[in-house]
């Protein structure tokens, strides 16, 4: 391979000097960019010249930019016709890049990306392309089969990029990426990132670039020997749970939470809003300038835990940020290191946590042998740590409000209190006083069921409709909408939640979660009675696995749902309340024993 010095070649100290397309520059400062990484100096103006490079190179080091800019540059928005493909080995960096390459198409007109990969639908990807997007991103198998049922065509290809080439031929993939070479126009420009150069790479280059320039960038300097990584085993419906408690007894000043999707981002932030944190999400979705003054209000204090998925989290530079928790266990460990690099910044400390359900313990011995540490176990706090944590916080500020004064008020109010309750002792009510201001209600009632008892009645129940022994769905006929999303016709009928109008609960609130989160219609309601701790829904049509699983995850006023079938009156206290509100016309059923 002949490769020129680098230092024949022109680097660039800022982007101006570039001289990009006005749109790119714009999109360039929109993302904080404020000097090109050492990548991108070196390789943007070979490129933008028309050469061929090769380029040694981590994730990290703004590789993604280094060709993706380019690359918009070359694109011919007024051409509806693929004119640039970028093959990576995976699906998530295949979606990761193409969300960052239309984060920098977001000012060119005109310009769409397309993100084609496998264990996904064909047509919605096969319609993009039909509508003329210029740039394609994908995993190689999932390219070819693209090609061969001509739903993608290469004759108007100008610019490929092999990312991560090294990773693409380890997973076997040598034979489609040769594929791609050859049946793309001759004049055309390759870039070829790796982050190693083993001799089946060198061949590559060898045989389908001409005469590349060579640039090798050093790994960037890991801020990681500052945080400290730690691991806690956690059953994916309960990382909401566990992510509340770690985030109460937390010391840092801000988190970051990463997710792997958009939607997670969303349920996640919305669950901790909903749970009184100081909470926002940020995804691809949001708006860039929704974004910034979201991460303005981390920065500033006016806001301590941001849910992120790993795109819309790049660049992300907050000092404030004491604990980065990866909510879902990132898929490669480069994007790890990516992820816990966001706190201990500016030589502060920090902390990192993964969640890791039991089976993914194999990602995070990946993620060890990768950055060659070992991470520490920790146990997610129990409740009453949380407790103890939250009421230890409390009396540390007494001290302050005493030295404030004007305390008569109170001071009269307990003395009024012992005296009309003689038997109550001033330390239990203290005490009594300090749970309710830490939100401890006490002991959970016992209606307070777990999703596992909800799911395992659902299965039991009399009449399964379109459920199989197993729980999972009949394959729908030919034609048929799969509906799993939508209740099952002739499953459980009556449902009981835990949120009464003890917890402020009003019927609109119950059917905007059951049509919200568990995907019915208003019409698949039928009546809501609610009673002081509890309410019974009646949905005549019963609920899938797939509702129920979401409405699992599903808080009302505050409260988890904690849905399940109703049995009736049982063993767990009688009802002595009526219901004060319903939704619907009949009478109750069942139930209320009298009413107030
Ligand atoms: P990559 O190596 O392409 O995965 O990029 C690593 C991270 O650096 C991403 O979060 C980019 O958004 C960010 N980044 C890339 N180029 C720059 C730059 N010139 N200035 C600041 N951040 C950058």
């Amino acid at each position: 391979m002949s490769t020129s010095v680098p230092t024949t070649m022109p680097v660039a100290s800022s982007f101006a000097e570039l001289a990009l397309p006005r749109g790119i520059e714009r999109a360039i400062a929109d993302l904080g960019f404020e000097t090109p990484s050492a990548i991108q100096a070196r390789a943007i103006p070979s490129l933008l010249d028309g050469r061929d490079i090769v380029g040694v190179a981590q994730t990290g080091t703004g590789k993604t930019a280094a060709f993706g800019l380019p690359l918009l540059a070359a694109v011919d928005p007024d051409l509806r016709a693929v004119q640039a493909v970028v093959l990576t080995p995976t699906r998530e960096l295949a979606m990761q890049v193409a969300e960052a390459i239309s984060t920098f198409a977001a000012h060119l007109p005109g310009v769409d990306v397309v993100a084609v990969y496998g264990g996904s639908p064909f047509l919605p990807q096969q319609r993009a392309l039909q509508r003329g997007a210029q740039v394609v991103v994908g995993t190689p198998g999932r390219v070819i089969d693209h090609l061969e049922r001509r739903t993608l065509v290469l004759d108007e290809v100008r610019y490929l990029v092999l990312d991560e080439a090294d990773e693409m031929l380890r997973m076997g993939f040598a034979e489609e990426v040769e594929k791609v070479l050859e049946r793309a126009p001759e004049q055309r420009q390759v870039a070829l990132f790796s982050a190693t150069m083993p001799p089946a790479i060198r061949r590559v280059a060898e045989q389908h670039l001409t005469d590349p320039v060579e640039i090798t960038v050093a790994r960037q300097s890991s801020t990681v020997t500052t945080v400290q990584q730690t691991y806690a085993v956690v059953p994916f419906r309960h990382k909401v749970g566990a992510l509340t408690r770690v985030l109460a007894v937390s010391d840092a000043d801000a988190a970051i939470v990463f997710v792997r999707t958009r939607g997670a981002a969303e349920e996640v932030g919305s669950a901790l809003v909903e749970k009184g944190i100081s909470a926002a999400y940020i995804s691809g979705d949001v708006a860039q300038g929704e974004r910034e003054k979201i991460v303005e209000r981390l920065r500033s204090g006016a806001l301590d835990v941001l849910v992120a998925t790993d795109v819309a989290a790049r660049g992300l530079d907050v000092e404030r940020i004491g604990l980065v928790v990866n909510f879902d266990v990132p898929r490669e460990p480069e994007t790890y290191v990516h992820r816990i690099g966001r706190t201990g910044r500016a030589g502060r400390e920090g902390t990192a946590l993964s969640f890791v359900t039991p089976n993914e313990q194999g990602r995070l011995r990946q993620i060890e042998r990768t950055t060659r540490t070992t991470l520490e176990q920790i146990q997610i706090p129990s409740p009453a740590e949380v407790s103890a944590h939250r009421v230890q916080k409390l009396f540390s500020r007494a001290p302050e409000r005493i030295e404030k004064g004007r305390l008569d008020l109170y001071r009269e109010a307990v003395a009024v209190h012992l005296a009309q309750n003689p038997g109550t002792d001033s330390v239990d009510l203290l005490a009594a006083v300090a749970a309710l201001a830490v939100g401890d209600e006490g002991p959970a009632p016992r209606d307070a069921e777990d999703l596992d008892d909800a799911l395992q009645r659902a299965r039991l129940a009399p009449e399964r409709g379109a459920v199989r022994e197993h729980g999972s769905y009949d394959r729908p006929e030919r034609g048929e909408r799969r509906r799993t999303n939508t209740h099952i016709a002739g499953g459980p009928a009556r449902w009981r939640v835990a949120v009464g109008h003890r917890d402020g609960v009003q019927p609109g609130a119950l059917v905007g979660a059951l049509t919200g989160e568990g995907g019915l219609t208003g019409k698949d309601v039928g009546k809501i009675d609610i009673f002081a701790s509890f309410s019974l829904v009646d949905i005549p049509g019963g609920l899938s696995p797939d509702a129920l699983d979401r409405l699992s995850r599903t808080r009302v006023a505050g409260r988890p749902l904690r849905i399940r079938v109703d049995s009736g009156p049982r063993g767990d206290g009688p009802r002595t309340e009526g219901p004060r509100h319903q939704h619907g016309a009949s009478r109750p059923t069942h139930g209320p024993a009298r009413n107030r």
